[in-house]
């Protein structure tokens, strides 16, 4: 049996660069069910890199995490991995004390933000309805993240530190035992001291595995919610026209 001081579960982003930080320091193995990386949440992702989205522990990390994506270490990848695209936040007339709010609250962590009325905001996006739009909140240092080149870049740097990935693994049991997990796949059987839950929408189930209680994040509402927004918003000739 295959021993590692670290197990990763998962090959997304979140697993990928976990390992490409761990492997600097430790023997690490990264596990995916997949028979290719970034199948699920990392490659439908709509690649946008936001310091004004989530709670303030969400934006504190992209906020930090701005310095790596713009100078990342030599070799990492060949591309520009953010690309500057900027993004409106957009609000009904019966959302303005909301889109006021999240004026004042995204202005504190970057300092570009403005308000805009429904005028310039339909200047900016012709499809958008004057009738049912109040304004917007545009933050002009959102960007487009080039995910495909941050995704490979921690997968490949973890390899280049020693670390190694195996598709087609789908973790099936996990049992401790002697200060060590054995981590039971459709891959084979490794063990390790310390496993990494990076599985995205099904780390209940790994945890579940290892009788471990997990929080989920409630992520998929607020993108329904978004959408729904925009859907409302959009010029019906434009929907005709547009499917
Ligand atoms: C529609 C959409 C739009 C988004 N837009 C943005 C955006 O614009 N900007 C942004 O920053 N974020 C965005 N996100 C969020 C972002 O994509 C996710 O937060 C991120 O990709 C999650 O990465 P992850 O590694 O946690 O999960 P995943 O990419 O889902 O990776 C988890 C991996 O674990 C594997 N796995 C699960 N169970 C097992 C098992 N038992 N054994 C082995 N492997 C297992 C899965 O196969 C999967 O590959 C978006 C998400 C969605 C869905």
């Amino acid at each position: 049996m295959e021993r590692y001081d670290v197990i990763i579960v998962g090959g997304g982003i979140a697993g990928a660069s976990a390992g490409f930080a761990l492997a600097d320091a430790a023997k690490v193995l990264l596990i995916e069910r997949e028979s290719q990386f970034g199948f699920h949440s990392t490659g439908r992702s709509a690649a946008v890199f936001l310091q004004t989205h989530g709670p303030d522990v969400i934006r504190a990390l992209a906020i930090a995490s701005k310095p790596f994506f713009l100078h990342p270490p030599d070799g990492f990848t060949e591309f520009p991995m953010l690309k500057p695209r900027g993004m409106l936040f957009i609000g009904r007339h019966d959302q303005i004390a909301e889109l006021d709010r999240t004026a004042d609250e995204c202005a504190r962590f970057v300092s570009g933000v403005r308000r805009l009325d429904t005028r310039e905001t339909s200047a900016m996006v012709s499809v958008l309805r004057e009738d049912r739009l109040a304004g917007a909140v545009f933050d002009p240092e959102a960007m487009d993240i080039d995910v495909h080149s941050v995704h490979y870049g921690f997968l490949r740097g973890m390899r280049a530190r020693g670390g190694k990935t195996v598709t087609d693994a789908e973790l099936l049991g996990l049992q401790y035992g002697g200060g060590s997990w054995t981590v039971t796949t459709r891959a084979g059987t490794f063990a390790a001291p310390v496993i990494v839950n990076a599985a995205g929408a099904w780390c209940d189930e790994v945890a579940a595995l290892a009788a471990v209680i997990c929080r989920s994040w409630k992520s998929k509402s607020s993108i329904l919610k978004q959408c729904e927004i925009f859907s409302t918003a959009v010029r019906p000739d434009h929907r005709e026209e547009n499917g």
